[in-house]
C-alpha cells in the first residue's frame, strides 16, 4: 500500500477517489470540507482540512480541479501543497488543464524533488464509478511508469501522450469534438422532428449509419429522448475545454473556425442556462430556440 492523497471530490474526482481507498491508504481534501469528511466514513480514507497536510507524506498527490488555475493555486501559501510536499513525491493531475498552466507547475516542483503528470480522463461519472476511464498521461517516461499503476486504480485505457501537457491537450481536442458534435446532433435532430419525423426513428436511422457518435448512441437517448438532463458534466466544464482546444490549436498553427463557432455558442449556451447545467442542456436550449421536443 502507498500513500496517497486526492484533492477535489467533485463530480468525478469522487467515484475515482473511491476505487484508490479500496487499494490504498488514501487521504482526501476538499474545498468543501464536508464533503472530505463524508468521503472519509469508509474504510481506508482519512480527510484532512488543508492541501498542505494533504501533501504531507504523501507519495503521491492527484488534484482534479476544475481548471488548471485551481490547481496552481493550492500550490502556495502558507498552506499550500508546497509546504507539504515532500522530495520523491508524484503530483498528478486529473482536471481537464491546459497545457502551459502545467508546463508552469511542472517547472515549478521539480526543484522540490517533486515529479508532476498530467493525467486527464474521459468516460464519464458512470466510467469513473465502473473504474473504466480512458487516461491521458503528459509525462516523461519514468513519471508516466510510476504513475500508471495508481491511475489504474479507475483507468482502463492508461496512455502515455508525450510529454508534459500532452495530456491536456489530447483531452482538450476530445472534449472539443464532442462539444462540435453535440450542437449538430441537436440541431439536425430539431429539424427532422420539426419536419415530421419520428424522433426515435431518426436516431435509430442515424445509429446505423455514417452520423453516429457517442452523443447519438449515449446521450441522446439517456439524456434528450427520456427528457430527464441528468447533471454529472457541467456546461461550464465543457465550454472550459473547448477554450483550451481553440488556444492549442493556435499555438500550434492549426486555423480552427469550426472550433471558435462552437466556442462562441457554448459561451451563448452558459450565460443562458447558468453554471449548474448540464452539458447535453445544449440540446435544450436548441430545442427551445426551435420551438420543438427530441423524445420518444
Ligand atoms: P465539479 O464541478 O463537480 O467539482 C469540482 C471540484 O473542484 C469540487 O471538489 C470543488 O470543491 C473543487 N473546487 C472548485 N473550485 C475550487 C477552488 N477554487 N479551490 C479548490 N477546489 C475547488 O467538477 P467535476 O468533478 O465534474 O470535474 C473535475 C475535472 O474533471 C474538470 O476539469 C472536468 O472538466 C473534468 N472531467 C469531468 C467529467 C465529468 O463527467 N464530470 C468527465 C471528464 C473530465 P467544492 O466541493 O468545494 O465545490
Amino acid at each position: 500500500m502507498i500513500q496517497v492523497s486526492f484533492l477535489g471530490l467533485g463530480a468525478i474526482g469522487a467515484p475515482m477517489a473511491a476505487h484508490l481507498a479500496k487499494r490504498e491508504s488514501l487521504t482526501v481534501w476538499n474545498r468543501t470540507g464536508e464533503r472530505a469528511t463524508e468521503f472519509a466514513a469508509r474504510p481506508g480514507a482519512r480527510a484532512v482540512s488543508t492541501p498542505r497536510e494533504a501533501a504531507a507524506g504523501a507519495q503521491v498527490v492527484i488534484t482534479c480541479l476544475p481548471t488548471s488555475r485551481e490547481v496552481e493555486a493550492l500550490l502556495g501559501g502558507p498552506d499550500g501543497l508546497e509546504r507539504g510536499l515532500e522530495s520523491g513525491a508524484l503530483v498528478i493531475d486529473c482536471t481537464s488543464g491546459d497545457p502551459a498552466t502545467s508546463r508552469r507547475i511542472a517547472a515549478r516542483l521539480a526543484p522540490l524533488g517533486v515529479a508532476f503528470a498530467d493525467a486527464p480522463v474521459s468516460g464519464g461519472v458512470s466510467g469513473a464509478e465502473a473504474g473504466t476511464l480512458t487516461v491521458m498521461v503528459g509525462a516523461d517516461s519514468e513519471t508516466f511508469s510510476r504513475a500508471r499503476p495508481i491511475l489504474a486504480a479507475f483507468g482502463k485505457r492508461i496512455e502515455h501522450m508525450g510529454p508534459v501537457g500532452a495530456g491536456h491537450a489530447m483531452k482538450a481536442v476530445n472534449n472539443a469534438l464532442l462539444a462540435v458534435n453535440l450542437i449538430a446532433v441537436g440541431e439536425g435532430l430539431a429539424a427532422l422532428v420539426k419536419a415530421g419525423v419520428s424522433a426515435r426513428t431518426a436516431v435509430e436511422v442515424l445509429n446505423t449509419s455514417s452520423g453516429r457518435s457517442f452523443v447519438s448512441e449515449a446521450l441522446v437517448p439517456e439524456r434528450v429522448m427520456t427528457g430527464r438532463w441528468p447533471r454529472t458534466f457541467r456546461l461550464a466544464l465543457l465550454d472550459k475545454d473547448v477554450g483550451i482546444a481553440r488556444a492549442f490549436l493556435q499555438e500550434s498553427g492549426v486555423s480552427g473556425p469550426l472550433l471558435d463557432l462552437a466556442g462562441r455558442l457554448l459561451a451563448e449556451a452558459r450565460a443562458e442556462l447558468g453554471e449548474a447545467a448540464d452539458h447535453a442542456e445544449v440540446i435544450r436550449l436548441i430545442e427551445q430556440r426551435a420551438g420543438v421536443e427530441i423524445r420518444g
